[in-house]
């Protein structure tokens, strides 16, 4: 028998019920039994009228005084009950004769609905009701009553319905429901079993405290909550576990990575040395790196990257970097074809927007292997693109990409059994719970230090309204000799619009500071003249360069020491700290000033996180707390990260517990482990071929 067929067995499942059900991804009778409640009503207890407050959703009883009907703008009649603790009005804007003359004064009734503030005192509308001899006196449930997600043609009712029949089975074992989680776990947990749990989350009995249960603090939901982080952590450590047991090159650094480090104008800072120094440990092994490297905006990790290429260029082996945005690939583009003509390496440039005689000619250059190092954007890993010999995999900049990409670019490179080394740097600093649950197929490096001498960077929070004020500050600071940013931000959604009013502020900058040598970039520009803009303001051809959001990521300009960022209210704490992570790079004091329209009370305190912190970390934690962990990692990333009922926030501390439950489970029962991340995730079979 399938599982479909397996629903059919429940009274009141037809053909079109299984199709309703579909639609709320149920299509086992399990899928059934892990569709919880989105909340609960108490219908256990009849409450005195006079206890009610506005909001709640009670059980009243009580005697009417007084029905009548009002012509309003509406006509509607209006019921007064009272139960001698207190009264209520019942208001119904629908209802039929008959309903009018059953309302009559002194006939008891029972409803249910919430209770709502009147301009008269509290009042219920349309509340469901019996009357007299319809209330039984035992009438009140026996459980809370569940709310749950139901769809078109299956309302609360039938659901309920459903769950009935199946929880008596399941009560009676009648429903094969394997326990997954080890009996040493849920004894030193003190936990329920899966069977106690679902059945209490479907059915929870009269004492149950509605509040503890609504935030998921009872053991029955920490118990599913535990089993679903661990199902997600374990499906991460499996991927890992997979990957490992692939080939990949030995590589070792040489005298390439010792003259390019001996040529820089600066000594590795100790975090970089560290931080190489366990990527180095990871690529001797011949299995495939893959390790994440965390560092603070301008914390340094280009350098990392390069020396990693340099050690797969020193045994024969191509390496990629790989950057999310044109600009930011340009800009390696430039910074690494500089260093690396110095010890006569073949740097090739791809990206989307080349020309197709071009792109054909990196394209041979790479498949000849007469490219050492390949610098570009995503354009690198489309299918045509191929390999060599390919050592290494830089992906810079993570948070841009998202988990399904950083999955496919380990395929790319693939020989047979051989794999490339994988790198991923990120700017965004993550909570180590987050990190735990998003990142667990990698090894995490942090470069917890900034290169000596920087200076943080002043912020300021001024209202547009003073806009001459802060332009004639632009105008002071170029004639002093320093370089300006000027971000237009405007609504995400619209490039189109976001260039346009780059464009716009140019002009009028242009002209109120006709002295300062102004330019413009955006993302509309052709490449050459992106790059072209780029290249001036690097060399200092160009004072004040207006922008839009393309350059929050990477661009790196010693000498700029401004930057106004407009509307800085509509942006998110991970963005304004990326954007303003472009002053500050140099050796001269930095100021910030984030322009603001309107301030929400959510906007004013995320200005007020960057007034008083530049610590990438501190913003993140900061930022978690205000948006949650879905917006951090970014909708892209959500792909791993689907929970059904855990949330990373509210349930850090159990995420603690699952890594050393996972690494138990995933050497001694391994059947088990891949049980539950097939209950949990059903993405066994997405990662098999792995
Ligand atoms: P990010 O980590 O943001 O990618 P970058 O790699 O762009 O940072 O480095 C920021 C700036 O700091 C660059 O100009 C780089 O040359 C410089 N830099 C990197 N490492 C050091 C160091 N150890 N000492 C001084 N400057 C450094
Ligand atoms: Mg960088």
């Amino acid at each position: 028998m399938t599982e479909e067929n397996a629903l059919l067995s429940l009274r009141g499942i037809g053909p079109r019920m299984l199709e309703r059900l579909a639609k709320l991804n149920i299509a086992s009778l399990s899928d059934l039994l892990f569709h919880l409640p989105l909340r609960y009503q108490d219908r256990t207890r009849v409450r005195p009228l006079g206890s009610l407050r506005p909001g709640e959703e009670v059980l009243v009883e009580g005697t009417v005084d007084l029905s009548e009907i009002k012509f309003g703008r509406r006509r509607m009649l209006l019921s007064h009950i009272s139960d001698g603790t207190g009264s209520i009005l019942l208001r119904f804007f629908h209802f039929s004769n008959q309903q009018k003359q059953q309302l009559a004064p002194g006939v008891r009734i029972r409803c249910f609905a919430e209770v709502r503030r009147s301009a008269a005192g509290l009042e219920m509308v349309h509340p469901e009701y019996q009357l007299g001899s319809e209330i039984s006196e035992n009438g009140v449930s026996k459980t809370l009553t569940p709310i749950y997600p139901v769809t078109e043609g299956l309302h609360q009712i039938g659901m309920r319905k459903l769950m009935t029949q199946l929880l008596e089975r399941l009560a009676q074992d009648e429903i094969e429901l394997a326990e997954l989680l080890p009996e040493p776990v849920l004894t030193e947990k003190q936990m329920p079993t899966l069977k106690q749990a679902l059945l209490f989350i479907h059915q929870p009995p009269v004492d149950t405290k509605l509040s503890d249960f609504q935030q998921a603090r009872h053991p029955a939901y920490q118990r599913l909550i535990f089993e679903e982080l661990l199902a997600h952590y374990l499906s991460l450590r499996q991927l890992r576990h997979r990957m490992q047991a692939h080939a990949a090159p030995v590589l070792e650094s040489g005298d390439y990575a010792r003259r390019f480090v001996e040529a820089l104008p600066f000594t590795l800072t100790d975090a970089q040395q560290r931080v190489y120094a366990e990527i180095e440990k990871d690529i001797q092994q011949p299995r495939p790196m893959q390790r994440l490297v965390q560092g603070d905006v301008g914390s340094g990790k280009t350098i990392i990257a390069v020396l990693a290429a340099l050690s797969a260029v020193e045994q024969g082996y191509q390496a990629v970097i790989m950057a999310p945005t044109e600009i930011l690939a340009e800009q390696h583009f430039h910074n690494i074809e500089a260093w690396m003509a110095a010890l006569d390496i073949r740097v090739t440039w791809l990206s989307g927007k080349l020309k197709a005689a071009q792109r054909r000619q990196a394209m041979d250059e790479i498949a000849a292997g007469v490219t050492q190092i390949a610098v570009g954007t995503h354009a690198l890993f489309q299918n045509e693109v191929c390999f060599a010999r390919l050592g290494l995999v830089v992906v810079d900049e993570q948070h841009r990409f998202g988990v399904h990409q950083r999955l496919a670019l380990r395929e790319k490179g693939r020989s047979g059994n051989h794999y490339p080394h994988q790198l991923i740097m990120t700017a965004t600093p993550i909570p180590r719970t987050l990190s735990m649950a998003a990142y667990a197929d990698l090894d995490v490096s942090v470069i917890d230090e900034l290169p000596p001498g920087r200076k943080p960077v002043e912020t300021v929070v001024i209202p547009e309204s003073r806009r001459d004020e802060i332009v004639q500050r632009v105008h002071r600071a170029c004639r002093e000799g320093k370089q300006v940013y000027w971000v237009c931000t405007l609504i995400e959604e619209s490039e189109a619009l976001q260039c346009q009013a780059a464009e716009d502020t140019a002009q009028q900058l242009n002209q109120a500071l006709s002295d300062v040598k102004t330019a413009l970039v955006h993302g509309r520009m052709k490449s050459v003249e992106k790059e072209a803009v780029m290249q001036a303001f690097k060399q200092g051809e160009i004072d004040l360069l207006v922008a839009t959001t393309v350059i929050e990521v990477g661009v790196d300009v010693p000498n700029a020491s401004l930057m106004i960022i407009e509307n800085a209210e509509r942006l998110g704490l991970a963005q304004l700290h990326q954007l303003r992570g472009r002053v500050g790079r140099g050796d001269q004091a930095s100021v910030c000033v984030l322009m603001y329209k309107k301030l929400s009370q959510q906007a004013r305190e995320r200005l007020g996180v960057m007034r008083e912190t530049s610590d990438g970390f501190e913003i993140a934690r900061r930022d978690l707390a205000l948006r949650g962990p879905g917006e951090i990692l970014g909708t892209r990333q959500t792909g791993l990260l689907q929970l059904k009922i855990a949330d990373l926030q509210r349930d850090q501390l159990l995420v603690e517990e699952v890594a050393g439950v996972a690494d138990r489970l995933l050497e001694n029962n391994r059947a088990c482990a891949e049980a539950l991340i097939e209950r949990w995730t059903g993405s066994a079979a997405r990662f098999a071929d792995v």
